[in-house]
């Protein structure tokens, strides 16, 4: 985007508006003019009203001249506003400054077609420059090293022969006059202002092109001799006051889409005016001629990188910085924030998927704890369930077990009863005797049943102490050895050099499992049985108590049962007994911390083992 086009929008809108306003019958009138208006764009450097007075005569003779088409100068006083409506084709022609033709020539491609021959003093000039002055009085200024810290005045920055031959005549002598003048200023409107300022005092040193001085001399508005030429040059065929080289006069310049047909005819009509026409005087030139070299306007341009070469000799990394400083600017604006964005989208995509990890992990061991905890509670019924059965079928058993001594004892008192009303004396003794056998028989099955209720509910109280295995053994056989005999059993005890072995139970408890198991071994022993018990040594720590009979044994698949209160498996049913000594014995040998196991053969015999720790 070229310098001229920089600033605000906004100031750009009023410009144009204000212009608008002022100029609105210049604006509307060529839309409403026929097709064949030809518009020729006018650099009004001297006001409106000065510069129409100097050149729209020339118009008309140019309508005159090619009565098809109706020309009209259409005048902007600011270059910036010229160059904008050139942009936008709103003429046909332009009549401006060399470095001004010289941007539309590189920007839009015009060209030129003629270069204006001024008149000067009555004489054609194709030539012009600047002129730096200052007061004739002003002392301090003689040479250009002297405009240092000056105060400095022109009438526009595009201004061509009043600032830009200047600045690039001083820069060529070494002075850049933005950097160490002490003020560059500008005074709008017309050239003349520049003149007046100086002489005001209110300037040191003024800028305005060649013949502004002489002009206003000859026209009485100044003195020449009031003032001092700075840089002061001589040309050949040059007679006014100069300051630096000269460049070519104003340019006719042709638009791009201008017909060369009209065109041709345009220059023909300018090139054969005379110099007497109204239009020539009006316009104060002597006339036309083929276009000068507007090269030297180039190398200005492109030393002071005016225009279209205001990047000239930078390179196109500083150029395009500087063009696109604001786009670049936002760009990486916008950028880091996409890329903030970017990292705040994907830490948080993080976030979020070790939160669903961990709720996935938090739902997964849930489930697995609904799951371990359905278990649980299904295990826990089924145990419910079954502790329920058990206890359903240990009180039908009990209550069976009870019922039959119960029974006999008020089966044989009925009888006794009756013996007694028939004077059967005799019978009642044996009667009695048969109740007092019920009798007992369910007093031992009740003391039973209730040892086994306070072994399991836990509150049956042991005394542990060190037991010598052998010397238990010996009590219990000998207290049993009454109902041994009387059923014919043989009782060996084979203790060899196991007889000092000491187990940590209690004594009580203990001699009642041995009680219980080898009463067991006489009870389903055979006629002249034996029974042999043995004391061992296990596995070094441990001590195994053996019962060995040679009685019926026990179906393998009696095994287990014979374990749960109430279960009689034995076939011979007249044997005493109340199912319950066996569950009573292994209670009793488990809370004291041992174990008991059985071997059996049928027909052979069954092995009853107790296994305790050895005591220290
Ligand atoms: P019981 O009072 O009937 O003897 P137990 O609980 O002591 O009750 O024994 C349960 C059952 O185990 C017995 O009824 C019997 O069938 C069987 N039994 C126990 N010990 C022996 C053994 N030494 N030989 C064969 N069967 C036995």
């Amino acid at each position: 985007m070229p310098g001229n086009l920089k600033p605000t929008i906004i100031k750009r809108i009023l410009r144009q508006h204000l212009l608008l306003i002022i100029f609105l019958p210049v604006f509307i009138f060529p839309s409403f003019t026929s097709a064949d208006t030809i518009k020729i764009g006018l650099r009004a450097h001297q006001g409106i009203e000065k510069s129409m007075k100097q050149w729209e005569k020339t118009a008309d003779y140019l309508s005159e001249k090619i009565p098809e088409h109706k020309f009209i100068m259409v005048p902007l006083v600011g270059l910036t506003e010229l160059m904008q409506e050139a942009e936008q084709n709103q003429f046909d022609f332009v009549l401006t400054n060399p470095s001004s033709f010289v941007e539309m020539e590189l920007r839009l491609g015009a060209s030129s077609i003629l270069t204006l021959r001024n008149k000067r003093q009555g004489n054609p000039y194709t030539k012009f420059g600047s002129v730096i002055f200052t007061r004739k009085d002003n002392n301090d200024i003689n040479e250009i090293k002297d405009l240092k810290n000056k105060k400095i005045v022109a009438v526009s920055k595009p201004a061509f022969g009043g600032w830009r031959v200047a600045v690039r005549e001083l820069l060529n002598e070494g002075f850049d006059v933005y950097k160490e003048a002490k003020q560059v200023s500008f005074s709008g409107g017309i050239q003349q202002d520049v003149v007046s300022i100086v002489l005001l005092g209110n300037a040191d040193v003024g800028v305005v092109r060649t013949d502004m001085l002489e002009r206003m001399a000859v026209a009485g508005l100044i003195k020449f001799d009031e003032f001092k030429i700075i840089n002061k040059k001589s040309t050949k065929d040059f007679p006014f006051a100069l300051s630096t080289q000269l460049y070519p006069e104003w340019p006719f310049v042709k638009m791009r889409n201008t017909s060369s047909v009209l065109s041709k005819k345009v220059a023909l009509a300018l090139l054969t005016i005379s110099s007497q026409h109204p239009a020539a005087v009006a316009g104060k030139y002597i006339g036309w001629t083929v276009p000068e070299d507007y090269q030297p306007v180039h190398s200005l341009m492109k030393v002071l990188k005016l225009g279209a070469y205001q990047h000239y000799n930078e390179s196109p990394t500083e150029h395009f910085i500087e063009e696109y400083l604001v786009q670049l600017v936002v760009s990486i604006f916008i950028l880091i924030g996409l890329i903030f964005m970017t990292i705040y989208i994907l830490a948080t995509n993080r976030k979020l998927l070790v939160v669903k990890n961990q709720q996935d992990k938090l739902m997964a061991e849930l489930e697995m704890r609904v799951a371990e905890r359905t278990q649980d509670l299904q295990i826990a019924k089924e145990l419910a369930e079954q502790a329920s059965n058990a206890k359903t079928e240990f009180l039908a058993s009990m209550s069976h077990e009870l019922r039959t001594p119960m029974n006999a004892i008020l089966g044989f008192s009925q009888i006794i009863e009756y013996d007694v009303a028939h004077q059967q004396m005799d019978l009642v003794k044996d009667n009695i005797n048969e109740i007092l056998v019920a009798g007992r028989h369910l007093l031992e099955l009740v003391n039973d049943v209730l040892d086994l209720a306070k072994i399991e509910s836990g509150k049956y109280e042991l005394n542990l102490q060190k037991v010598i295995v052998s010397k238990s053994i010996n009590d219990v056989v000998s207290l049993l050895k009454v109902l041994a005999n009387k059923n014919k059993i043989t009782i060996i005890c084979e203790f060899e050099n196991n007889d000092d072995l000491t187990i940590m139970v209690d004594l009580r408890s203990f001699r009642q499992a041995l009680i219980n198991i080898i009463t067991n071994a006489i009870k389903y022993n055979q006629v002249n049985g034996e029974i042999t018990i043995t004391v061992h040594k296990q596995n070094d720590s441990n001590c195994k108590i053996s019962i060995t009979d040679t009685g019926e044994g026990i179906a393998e698949d009696a095994l287990e049962k014979i374990f749960e209160p109430f279960e009689r498996v034995s076939n011979r049913t007249n044997i005493e007994g109340s199912g319950v000594g066996l569950a009573i014995t292994k209670n009793l040998i488990e809370i004291m911390d041992g174990k008991i196991v059985v071997e059996s053969t049928l027909g052979v015999g069954s092995t009853f083992s107790f296994i305790f720790k050895q005591a220290g």
